[in-house]
């Protein structure tokens, strides 16, 4: 079993995990734009995060009625 070190992207907004000597997992994250933290969601472009943000904004958590 093969141990990776993982750490969260820099970009406060992207939910990537990436390895501990790339901080970012793209360029996206590692522009200005790209650490916004005005902005909700992340435009890193890969699945994985997007659907991660959508979970944590749409649910799981038993708040379906406002
Ligand atoms: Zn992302
Ligand atoms: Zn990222």
């Amino acid at each position: 079993m093969v141990e990776r070190a993982t750490i969260r992207c820099e970009n406060l907004s992207c939910l990537c995990e990436v390895s501990v000597d790339e901080a970012t997992c793209s360029d996206y994250c590692s522009s200005p734009g790209g650490r916004d933290v005005a902005e909700v969601s992340c435009a890193c472009g890969h699945a994985v995060c997007r659907e991660a943000i959508e979970a944590q904004l749409h649910g799981g958590a038993g708040r379906e009625s406002a």
